[in-house]
């Protein structure tokens, strides 16, 4: 019986391995702000454009 328990342990230790090997954002599905994968920044201001159109920035901002 003892052998069945640490084999099962050594099973959920290898599968953990290969969990953040492969996925290392699992389980924080609900902090969506930490998985975007490349910030847009815009070419004029150099400010973080998330949207992707016209920078909030730039046209708040027209002199
Ligand atoms: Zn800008």
């Amino acid at each position: 019986m003892l052998k069945i328990v640490t084999l099962f342990l050594v099973f959920m230790a290898v599968l953990a391995m290969f969990g953040r090997l492969r996925l290392p954002g699992i389980g924080k599905r609900s902090d969506r702000k930490g998985s975007l994968p490349k910030p847009r920044l815009c070419p004029d201001c150099g400010r973080y454009n998330l949207r992707g159109g016209p920078c909030r920035h730039c046209t708040d901002k027209q002199d």
